[in-house]
């Protein structure tokens, strides 16, 4: 295994208290950087505080209530960063969720919440902790984004829409800030097991009548319907050691670039 130390550098995560974010937080600590997470919910933030500090006990870390979406709540988490760590080294835009419906059944206000969660949550951060990635020796941002960018998905019209975008998005600023040497990249995600899937399957345990599946029949089944040559859903850490490996100085060369993690679930070439 190739070993890393960021002792030193700083990574912020943005949606770290759970799943894909939670993943990406225990990474860097295990390769030494202190470490920012952020969440909306409180209870959430403080059990994933917890365990992080369970995990590594010195460990250099700050959990702070932030929701993406407002420009002064990112703002006061990134004075709180500079504040505790004085800089920034990497940025990991991960905060967000999808959204399942079709046009049929979108409503103008569903749309606009979509394209604001899924640019504004890359936009606020970026634009917040610009400054100090500025001055870091090699900052990286890395955007957490879906294979539906690419294979958009009829019944997740807003969330693949909204993806494609952030595709350009991703390349525009990765063009605009190379000559301060930021790199900025993506990870393209198929189905990865996280809070989010977690609470599709309470979803379905509370309409499915006896007999039920487990959670591993539930997945195996939901892989194989979709066709994921790998039969399997992703783990956080899969998602997470693509994102440790665009933040950090092992892809110096790379920007405004993404890297597919997904079983195979890419049809296209
Ligand atoms: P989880 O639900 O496990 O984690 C999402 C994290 O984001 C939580 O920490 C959540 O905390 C936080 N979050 C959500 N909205 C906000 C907000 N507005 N401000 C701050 N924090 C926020 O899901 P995943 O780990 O799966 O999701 C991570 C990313 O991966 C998301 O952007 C998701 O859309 C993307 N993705 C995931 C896929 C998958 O299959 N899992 C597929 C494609 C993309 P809280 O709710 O307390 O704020």
């Amino acid at each position: 295994m190739i070993q890393i130390d960021l002792t030193d550098k700083v990574a912020v995560i943005t949606g770290g208290s759970s799943g894909i974010g939670f993943a990406t937080a225990q990474l860097f600590l295990r390769a030494g950087a202190a470490v920012a997470i952020c969440g909306r919910d409180g209870e959430r933030l403080d059990a994933a505080q917890a365990e992080l500090e369970r995990q590594f006990p010195d460990a250099p870390l700050l959990a702070a209530r932030c929701d993406v979406l407002d420009a002064e709540q990112v703002n006061a988490f990134a004075a709180r960063v500079m504040e505790r760590f004085g800089r920034v080294d990497m940025l990991v835009n991960n905060a967000g969720q999808g959204r399942v419906s079709t046009f049929a059944d979108t409503t103008d206000d569903a749309w606009r919440d979509e394209l604001d969660l899924k640019y504004f949550s890359i936009i606020r951060p970026t634009r917040a902790f610009l400054p100090m990635l500025k001055d870091a020796p090699s900052p990286a941002i890395v955007c957490v984004n879906s294979l539906l960018a690419l294979q958009p998905e009829a019944h997740m019209v807003a969330t693949s829409s909204a993806r494609a975008g952030v595709l350009s998005l991703v390349k525009s600023l990765a063009t605009e800030l190379a000559p301060e040497r930021i790199r900025v990249n993506s990870i393209l995600i198929g189905i990865v097991e996280s809070g989010q899937w977690k609470r599709r399957y309470r979803h379905y345990l509370d309409a499915q009548p006896e007999p039920r599946q487990s959670w591993e029949q539930w997945t195996a089944e939901l892989a194989r319907k979709k066709n994921i040559p790998l039969g399997r859903f992703g783990l956080p850490e899969e998602a997470a050691q693509a994102l440790f490996y665009l933040a950090s100085p092992l892809s110096s060369y790379t920007t405004g670039s993404h890297i597919d993690v997904s079983g195979g679930f890419a049809r296209h070439v």
